[in-house]
C-alpha cells in the first residue's frame, strides 16, 4: 500500500489511509444512533402503554363509581346519591377518548373501547338518565329491576375494560422488556464502538508513522552520514510527494557541497604543489594544467610583467598563440591590460557584444574571457586570461578562479623572494659578483664537470695593482667606486658561461669552462686591457690615475689536480706578474719546467 499511494502528496497518502476506517466508524455511529433511536421509540410506547393502563383503571373506577351510586340510591333512597352520574359520566367519557387516542386507531382493543363507550352511553341515556327523571318526578321505583339492571350494566362495561387494561398491562410489559434488552444492546454495542475507535486512531496512527518514518529516517541517516563527510547517499526512492522534494533538494544541496570539497581539495593540493615548485616555469604549467582541469577553458595566457615593469609577456599559454602574436607575444604597455591597471578582475561575457580591453591579445571568434590579475603582497606581478565559452563566468566560477589565481601568485612571489635571497647569499653586495663561498662550491662543479667531459677549465686569477695607495690617496669611497667598475669592466669581457667572482679584497677570479691555455691568456689580456681604459670618476679634484691589473693563469689538468691546486698554480702566476712589474698577464708554468 506504502508502495502505491508513495507518489501522492503526504496529505493525501495519510487521507487514504483514514479513509476505510473513518467510514467503519461512521457506520458504527449510525448503528448507535439508530439504537438509540429505537429505544427512544420503545421507551415512549412504554409509557404510552403506562398511561394507557392507568386511564383504563380510572375509567374502571369511574364505572365502579357510577355503579355504586346507583347501589347508593337503591340502598338510601338518597337522590343525593344520582348527583354526580353527569360528572362522573364526563370524566368516563373524557377517559375513554383519552384511551382511545393512547391506542392509536390500529389498536385490536379498540373495539372493546368502543363497546365500553357504547355501552355506557346506553347506560347513561337508556337507563341512569331516565332513572333520575323518575325519581325527581316522585315516581314509584322498581327497586330490584334497579338492582339487576345496574349489576348487569357494569358487568357488560367491566369486562371489555378489563380486557383493554390487560392487553394494554401485558402490551408494556413486552415493550419494558424491549426496552430493556435494547439498552444492553446498545451498551455493548457503545463499547464495541469505544473499542473500534481505540483500534483505528492505533491503526491509522501505526500507518501513518510507517509512512513518515522510513523516508525521515533514510534523510536523517544520510544528513548524519554527510556531517561526517561521507557524500554515498542512500536516499528515499525518487516520488512526488513532498519526501521526494525534500529528497531531492537534499540530493542537489550534498551534490554542491560534494562538488565544492572536491573543488576545494584540488585546490588545495594546486596550492600545495605550486609552493614546491622550484621554476616560473614549473608554476606556469601548474597554473594552466590545473586551470583547463577545473575550468575547460580554450586558452589560458599566463602573463608576466618585467621587472622594469614596462611590458607584459606571455610566459605561458596552454594552446599555442596566433602566428602574429607568436614572435613578440608582448603587451607593450601593462596599463592596456585592464587586470594590471585596475588591480581586479577584467571580465567580458562575450566578446561579439561587450567592449575588450585594448591590448594586443584580443579573444578569437566568439565566447567571453577573464582576465584577473596576479597580486602578491599587494605588488601586481602579473596576469592571467582565460578563455572560453560564453556564460562560463559565474560568480562560483569567478571566485574560485581567484582563489587559484591567489594561490599562484603567493607561489610565484615566494619563489621569487626566495632566489633573491639565495641569490643574496651567494652575491657580493658591492661588486654584484659572486662571493668566494659560491666560487669555491660552484668552481668543484665545474672542476667535475671538465673531468667528466674531459675538458679543460681555465682559471684567472686577478688583483688590482696598487690598490692600498689609491685607497689612501683618494679615500675608501673611491676605492669602492674602482671596485665596481673593475668589476663591471671584467663581467663584459668575458663569456656568459664564465664565472667572475670576487675572491676577497681587491683579489677576484674568472673561471672559463672548456677554456685551453691559449684562450684563458686571450681572455686575460682582453680583461687587462679593459681595465687599462677605464675611466673613473676621482671624487675630488685631483683626476684618479689609470687602474691596472695584475693577472695569473693556471689551467686544469694541466697545472693541478683539484680546485686548490688549479687556485694555487693561477696564485702563483698571479704574483709572478706582480714580480715583473704588474699590468700583465702571466700563464702559470710548472716549477720543473722553470728550473730546466
Ligand atoms: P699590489 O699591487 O701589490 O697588489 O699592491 P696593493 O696596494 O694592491 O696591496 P694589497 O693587496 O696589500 O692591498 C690591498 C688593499 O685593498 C688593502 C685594503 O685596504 C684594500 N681593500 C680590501 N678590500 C677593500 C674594499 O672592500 N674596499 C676598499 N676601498 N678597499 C679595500
Ligand atoms: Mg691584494
Ligand atoms: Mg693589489
Amino acid at each position: 500500500m506504502a508502495f502505491a499511494i508513495s507518489n501522492l502528496k503526504i496529505r493525501q497518502q495519510v487521507l487514504l489511509v483514514t479513509l476505510p476506517p473513518i467510514f467503519v466508524l461512521l457506520c458504527s455511529v449510525a448503528l448507535l444512533l439508530y439504537s438509540y433511536w429505537l429505544a427512544l421509540h420503545t421507551s415512549r410506547s412504554t409509557a404510552q402503554s403506562l398511561e394507557s393502563v392507568a386511564t383504563g383503571e380510572d375509567v374502571l373506577r369511574t364505572v365502579a363509581e357510577i355503579h355504586m351510586g346507583v347501589r347508593g340510591y337503591v340502598l338510601y333512597r338518597d337522590r343525593a346519591m344520582l348527583a354526580t352520574y353527569g360528572e362522573l359520566s364526563d370524566r368516563l367519557l373524557t377517559g375513554l377518548t383519552r384511551l382511545r387516542e393512547l391506542e392509536g386507531n390500529d389498536s385490536p382493543q379498540l373495539k372493546d373501547i368502543d363497546e365500553v363507550q357504547a355501552a355506557v352511553t346506553r347506560w347513561k341515556t337508556d337507563w341512569v338518565n331516565p332513572t333520575i327523571r323518575d325519581v325527581d318526578r316522585g315516581a314509584q321505583l322498581d327497586i330490584t329491576r334497579i338492582k339487576d339492571e345496574g349489576v348487569r350494566r357494569f358487568n357488560a362495561v367491566r369486562k371489555p375494560l378489563l380486557a383493554v387494561i390487560d392487553a394494554d398491562r401485558a402490551e408494556n410489559q413486552a415493550s419494558m422488556r424491549a426496552a430493556e434488552q435494547l439498552m444492553k444492546r446498545m451498551l455493548i454495542m457503545a463499547l464495541v464502538v469505544a473499542a473500534l475507535v481505540a483500534l483505528i486512531v492505533l491503526l491509522v496512527t501505526r500507518e501513518v508513522a510507517g509512512l513518515l518514518e522510513q523516508p525521515v529516517r533514510q534523510l536523517i541517516d544520510a544528513s548524519e552520514r554527510v556531517s561526517r563527510g561521507d557524500f554515498k547517499l542512500a536516499l528515499p526512492p525518487p516520488t512526488d510527494n513532498e519526501f521526494g522534494v525534500l529528497s531531492q533538494s537534499f540530493a542537489h544541496m550534498t551534490g554542491a557541497l560534494r562538488q565544492e570539497r572536491e573543488e576545494l581539495a584540488a585546490l588545495n593540493r594546486f596550492s600545495e604543489v605550486v609552493t614546491q615548485c622550484t621554476s616560473e616555469g614549473e608554476i606556469y604549467e601548474h597554473i594552466l594544467y590545473s586551470l583547463r582541469d577545473r575550468f575547460h577553458p580554450r586558452q589560458v595566457i599566463i602573463f608576466k610583467l618585467n621587472s622594469e615593469e614596462n611590458f607584459l609577456e606571455a610566459a605561458a599559454t596552454l594552446a599555442p598563440l596566433p602566428a602574429e602574436l607568436q614572435d613578440w607575444p608582448v603587451i607593450p604597455e601593462p596599463h592596456n591590460c585592464k587586470a594590471v591597471r585596475m588591480g581586479r578582475r577584467f571580465r567580458v561575457n562575450d566578446v561579439m557584444t561587450e567592449p575588450l580591453c585594448p591590448s594586443r591579445f584580443v579573444p578569437p571568434g566568439e565566447g567571453s574571457y577573464y582576465c584577473g590579475p596576479l597580486i602578491a603582497g599587494g605588488v601586481i606581478i602579473g596576469a592571467v586570461r582565460v578563455e572560453g565559452p560564453k556564460g562560463l563566468w559565474t560568480p562560483e566560477r569567478e571566485s574560485l578562479l581567484e582563489s587559484y589565481l591567489s594561490g599562484a601568485a603567493t607561489a610565484l612571489s615566494n619563489l621569487r623572494l626566495l632566489e633573491s635571497t639565495k641569490e643574496q647569499a651567494n652575491v657580493d653586495e658591492l661588486t654584484g659578483l659572486y662571493n668566494r663561498r659560491f666560487l669555491e662550491e660552484y668552481a668543484r662543479k665545474l672542476i667535475a664537470m671538465a673531468r667528466r667531459k674531459e675538458q679543460p677549465l681555465g682559471v684567472i686569477m686577478m688583483d688590482l695593482d696598487h690598490f692600498k695607495e689609491r685607497n689612501d690617496v683618494f679615500g675608501h669611497e673611491a676605492g669602492d667606486r674602482i671596485l665596481r667598475h673593475f668589476a663591471r669592466t671584467a663581467t663584459r669581457a668575458i663569456r656568459e658561461a664564465n664565472l667572475a667572482a670576487r675572491y676577497g679584497g681587491e683579489e677576484f677570479v674568472v673561471m672559463l669552462p672548456d677554456t685551453g691555455q691559449q684562450s684563458c691568456m686571450l681572455v686575460a689580456e682582453r680583461i687587462r686591457q679593459a681595465v687599462e681604459r677605464m675611466v673613473i670618476p676621482s671624487g675630488g679634484d685631483k683626476p684618479m690615475p689609470q687602474v691596472t691589473v695584475s693577472l695569473g693563469i693556471a689551467i686544469y689538468p694541466d697545472h693541478g689536480h683539484g680546485l686548490e691546486d688549479v687556485l694555487q698554480a693561477a696564485d702563483k702566476a698571479l704574483y709572478e706578474s706582480k714580480r715583473a712589474g704588474r699590468n700583465r698577464s702571466t700563464l702559470y708554468v710548472p716549477a720543473e719546467e722553470t728550473a730546466s
